[in-house]
């Protein structure tokens, strides 16, 4: 009888070699770096104000011009997409 949900879950099986999982590159198919993580959680998504205090924590986002108030993740995602977003329409495929 086959038992099912013995396959390695993991790409890394415990204690195993990993030299056949390689982890995901920051670079795109074209080779062209689509962008650190700086200032990505200290910048407003809503006014474009980058400051240091806008992060009073880890994980809150609180803008110091406009209030605007959300998760750090949420707006650093959200950086992240338009600087890409806007690298994308400069220059298109
Ligand atoms: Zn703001």
């Amino acid at each position: 009888m086959r038992r099912l949900g013995s396959t390695v879950r993991s790409p890394i099986p415990d204690g195993g070699c990993s030299c056949r999982y390689s982890p995901p590159r920051r670079k795109g198919r074209t080779g062209g770096d689509v962008g650190g993580p700086r200032h990505t959680s200290r910048r407003c998504p809503a006014c474009g104000h980058t400051a240091k205090e806008n992060r009073p924590t880890q994980e809150t986002f609180h803008c110091q011009a406009c209030g605007h108030h959300a998760h750090a993740d949420t707006v650093g995602a959200l950086n992240v997409l338009r600087a890409g977003l806007a690298r994308r329409q400069a220059a298109p495929a």
